[in-house]
């Protein structure tokens, strides 16, 4: 597979306390980033840290405007998507450059303001979603709440992917309705997921369950369809590549479920991001305006690495070594030592750094290419901005008006 194919761009979005802090820490270790996680805070028992004495504590950034973690043999750069309430330009920002989200909803609370906003913004932008239902270990725990808020509320078709085994403090892992196997998750940090069948009392309700999943799947692949009517077996394979196609139209949003502060189910997420959100190339196609053209004529950006470049900063941070500028790379290869064009200030430039973000290290680059999500180091630009090599002369955004060129003749 190419290096755009077995990318994921993807933002982590939640109501403020459902655990995205914790669900995040939790990625960057079983990705294999952070080694291992100290209890600093106690399971929703009211104990606090918040992030920065968090970060302070471990010595270690854990969210960078973009981080890159690896799942398997998937490279997934999750980038910081700011809750906010209001429609920003920031949120626009970070909003456009992701391919695909999760959404985490805390168990008990269901679907909450902040929740039914950020889901709002990501329709505009056509972002296709998963669901992350958290703290699966708390009293009143009811995934099928939050199911029927995801309905209700935002308006989306919720398909349930799992069942939990075991109820509120006793949840102790996940029935899964395509394989129709239990896991569960071993060791001190639940890294070694184990794949069992699923217990006899709970199998009737899997199997209801997983009839309702596959009605839901019809919606997308006659084929499919077909097996269902004649009451035939389903190749697991199909229902991947179905459930797929259902996420990237945006018709249908997979929910699973799990407790990041117990150490249960991330993993199994990890694996649906994986199969089931897009890669740049089966993402949304992205257009410029054109800046030579008078009309400011749209034109499509090709995500292939041999074209021209162009790409956007998206998130600009101070550090002691100098700007980092976050940048999305939307076309042709960006490479270190070589000179791009800022197409708003109309200056020429020569890359000196770029790196990659990981949870707690850089890792110099010398280039990346079309579909990455990397950063810029010591140059001067501004957030929104678009570079590009000869000829282009492209603007990602679409907010940026270009000034008109007075002739003094
Ligand atoms: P954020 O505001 O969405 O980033 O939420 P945090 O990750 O900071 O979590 C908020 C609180 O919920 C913290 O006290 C966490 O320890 C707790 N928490 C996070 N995940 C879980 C979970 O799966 N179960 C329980 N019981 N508590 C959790």
């Amino acid at each position: 597979m190419s290096e755009i194919e077995v990318t994921r761009n993807i933002g982590i979005s939640a109501h403020i306390d459902s655990g995205k802090t914790t669900l995040t820490e939790r990625i960057l270790y079983y990705a294999g980033r952070i080694h291992k996680i100290e209890e600093v805070r106690g399971g929703g028992s009211g104990a606090t840290m918040d992030h920065m004495e968090l970060e302070k504590e471990r010595g270690i950034t854990i969210t960078s405007a973009a981080t890159t973690v690896h799942w398997h043999d998937k490279k997934i750069n999750i980038i910081d998507t700011p809750g906010h309430v209001d429609f920003t330009v920031e949120v626009e920002r970070s909003l456009r450059v992701l391919d695909g989200a999760i959404l985490v909803l805390c168990s008990v609370a269901g679907v909450q303001s902040q929740s039914i906003t950020v889901d709002r913004q990501m329709k505009r932008y056509r972002v296709p979603r998963l669901v992350f239902i958290n703290k699966m270990d708390r009293t009143g725990a009811d995934p099928f709440k939050g199911v029927k808020e995801l309905k209700e509320k935002l308006g989306l078709h919720p398909v349930l992917m799992q069942l939990p085994i075991g109820a509120e403090d006793q949840f102790d892992g996940v029935a899964d309705l395509v394989t129709m196997k239990a896991y569960y998750f071993d060791g001190d940090q639940g890294e070694t997921v184990r794949e069992e069948e699923i217990p006899a009392d709970m199998l009737a309700k899997a199997e209801e369950q997983r009839e309702i999943m596959l009605e839901e799947l019809t919606h997308f692949n006659d084929d499919l369809m077909e097996l269902v009517l004649e009451g035939e077996d389903i190749p697991e394979d199909m229902i991947h590549a179905t459930i797929k196609k259902g996420v990237q139209s945006l018709g249908m949003v997979p929910v699973y479920m799990g407790s990041a502060f117990k150490n249960k189910g991330v993993q199994r997420l990890l694996d649906a991001v994986e199969r089931y959100l897009p890669s740049p190339l089966e993402a949304e196609p992205q257009s410029a305006t054109d800046l030579d053209n008078p009309e400011g004529e749209q034109v499509p950006l090709e995500p292939d690495a041999s074209k021209p470049l162009v790409c956007m900063a998206f998130k600009i941070t101070e550090e002691q070594f100098g700007q980092v500028t976050y940048t999305r790379i939307y076309q042709g290869t960006l490479r270190k030592g070589e000179t791009i064009y800022n197409t708003r200030t109309g200056k020429k430039l020569r890359v000196g750094r770029l790196v990659r973000m990981h949870a707690d290290d850089k890792e110099n680059i010398d280039e990346a290419s079309a579909g990455d999500i990397i950063a810029m180091v010591g140059v001067d630009c501004a957030s929104g901005d678009t570079f590009c090599q000869d000829p282009l002369n492209y603007a990602c955004e679409s907010i940026f008006v270009p000034e008109p060129v007075i002739s003094l003749a």
